[in-house]
């Protein structure tokens, strides 16, 4: 078996702004992929369960997260410091002390800031408003002050968690009457995106008085964008909305049956401090030296004040988070080698081309303690033009470190028997120092849904034509094995190669059979449920004793020999 995970082969993808977000989302209920949670009872906004596909692909993601992560850490390969990459587990508790949130900053500091619009009484986050700015045409563009215009002239806002999310807002929205009063209806259509600022051309309407127009994200911290100030996005009235005000993310709940407010606790908003709270008894318990990572998977909650987009932002969510502790000297190098390790391993099961990129944060972005952060982002149909976040690679410096020792009282500090003063015995000194830390911290659940945005296909050539290329890492299905008619021997044939593939890869993933149908259906139904390649028992075979194998993606059939059949799928899963 190889380190790397087998290629899928290159295919170009449209991008995800041409999928339509309804259709993905009634194949995945459909299929038994993803459903609202409590749904007979109606539902309940934010949360979402997954079916049995669903499920297991989900899990292929955690495993494959964990193998690359954990079990082989970046495949094998050496780090910056010229050997293989070290990491181990841990698994922590959803409820911590509450001391654990005051130290990491959560309890003082997790609160997105909001503002309500007192008229329409709805509520949104202070860094997801943006505003539309129009420059006017004139004679000589020169005399347009556009800093002025950005101050002052803020005619429309827009609630939008990215700026390629404002932007589709706006294409589908041509209803917005402030929108239509100022544009006369003209809608741009090459918008060019820098970070959080996009801004169109309006070319070719010379007699149009608007010259250009732009979007912002509104810096509410700047006395000058004072929100309270800006028309609503709602009603496009001003005065109607308030200053940003505070509201703390985390669930609280009570530990204890007799509990009372004293015994608050909460429910964890990230699994990243479980790690930094037992820092010392793994280094303490186990053989581990730095440089070295501990992960940690599981189930995070935020009270997110709009939860939206599908699963991308749910109030209960599962992360995959590593911290990786290392020398403060090193800690540039290793930022820089997990920041591209990360974007590989998403390119690796799936998530290839133009919808996939690595943004690195500005610096007035970045945390008061962080070094850099990069974000891996992917074109979901909801934010395309733009993106949004999938993973967050940050360098936290000893920020945690610091903190809980100061909490806690305890010394966190590591000792490192190998670095400090050459000593005449040939040994040295030693250094007592706060790793820093480099942080990749992944949604599975955004995992999920942007493996699912980028495998559904629509190819109207199909007999059936909705198809998800998932990786066959991630597939759900690894294979499906069709006797062509319920008789002349071929379910007994059909029966052994299942018990075959069975037994080969049933613990990767589900090996289906069915002998209802048409071939032809029984193939779409598996195309539609993302199973890479159908097996199929006919006449031949018991004449040859071979089986047609059908690729999902091409549709393509090749005659393979019956005792061969584990071996080139297993090269073909890549498994
Ligand atoms: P956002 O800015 O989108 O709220 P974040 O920067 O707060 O995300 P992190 O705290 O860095 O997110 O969490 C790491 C990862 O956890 C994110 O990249 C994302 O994949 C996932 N995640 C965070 N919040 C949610 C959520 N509400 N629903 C689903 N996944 C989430």
């Amino acid at each position: 078996m190889s380190d790397q995970p087998a290629k899928k082969p290159e295919t170009t993808t449209p991008p995800t702004g041409a999928k339509s977000m309804d259709a993905i989302m009634a194949l995945c209920k459909r299929r038994g992929f993803i459903f609202q949670a409590s749904d007979i009872y109606g539902g309940i906004n934010g949360f979402w369960d997954y079916g049995p596909l669903g499920a297991q692909m989900k899990k292929n993601l955690r495993e494959a997260w964990w193998r690359d992560m954990i079990l082989n850490p970046c495949w094998g390969r050496k780090g910056p410091n010229g050997e293989r990459v070290r990491c181990v587990p841990v698994e922590t508790r959803i409820i911590q002390h509450p001391k654990v949130w005051e130290a990491s900053g959560h309890v003082g500091g997790f609160n997105d800031p909001m503002v309500d619009d007192k008229e329409t009484k709805q509520r949104f986050r202070a860094d997801h408003l943006y505003k539309v700015v129009f420059f006017p045409r004139t004679e000589d563009m020169a005399q347009v002050d556009r800093t002025a215009a950005l101050l002052l002239d803020v005619q429309m806002t827009i609630v939008a968690s990215t700026v390629g999310d404002a932007i589709a807002q706006l294409s589908v929205e041509p209803a917005r009457s402030q929108w239509r009063r100022i544009t006369r209806g003209f809608a741009p259509v090459s918008w060019i995106i820098t970070n959080d600022q996009a801004e169109a051309p309006c070319d070719g309407t010379d007699s149009h008085r608007i010259q250009s127009i732009a979007i912002y994200r509104v810096d509410y911290t700047q006395p000058a964008n004072a929100i309270d100030r800006l028309p609503s996005p709602f009603t496009g009235k001003k005065g109607s909305l308030t200053p940003p005000r505070q509201f703390n993310l985390m669930f609280k709940t009570i530990v204890g049956a007799t509990g009372t407010e004293d015994d608050a606790a909460y429910l964890r908003p990230e699994t990243a401090q479980g790690i930094f709270v037992q820092f010392k008894n793994v280094v303490d318990t186990t053989r581990v030296k730095i440089p070295f990572g501990i992960g940690n998977t599981g189930t995070s909650f935020r009270n997110e004040v709009t939860p939206r987009n599908f699963t991308f932002r749910s109030r209960e969510f599962e992360q995959a988070e590593l911290e990786f502790f290392c020398h403060p000297d090193e800690s540039p190098a290793w930022y820089a080698f997990w920041r591209d390790f990360r974007m590989e391993w998403w390119k690796s099961i799936g998530l290839a081309g133009d919808n996939l990129i690595l943004r690195e944060h500005d610096k007035d972005e970045l945390s008061h303690y962080s070094v850099g952060t990069s974000d891996v982002e992917y074109r979901f149909p909801f934010t395309a033009p733009g993106f949004g976040e999938l993973e967050g690679i940050a360098h936290r410096g000893n920020y945690d470190l610091t903190q809980h020792q100061e909490h806690s009282k305890v010394k966190l500090e590591y000792f490192d028997q190998e670095r400090g003063d050459l000593l005449p015995n040939g040994s040295r000194r030693g250094e007592r120092y706060l790793p820093h830390c480099i942080e990749p911290a992944a949604g599975l659940d955004r995992g999920v849904l942007a493996l699912l945005c980028e495998a559904y296909t629509l190819d109207p050539s199909r007999p059936s034509p909705e198809l998800l290329k998932l990786h066959p890492r991630i597939a759900p299905i690894k294979a499906a094995v069709f006797p062509l008619v319920n008789k002349d021997g071929m379910p007994e044939v059909a029966e052994k190669v299942y018990d075959d593939l069975f037994a080969a890869f049933g613990r990767d993933g589900f090996i289906e059979t069915d002998a209802k149908q048409s071939i032809g259906k029984r193939y779409a139904r598996m195309d539609e449920a993302g199973c890479p390649f159908c097996l199929t028992i006919d006449g031949e075979t018991l004449t040859n004793q071979t089986v047609t194998l059908r690729d999902r993606d091409t549709g393509t059939q090749e005659r393979v020999a019956l005792d061969q059949v584990v071996g080139v799928l297993r090269q073909r899963l890549g498994l």
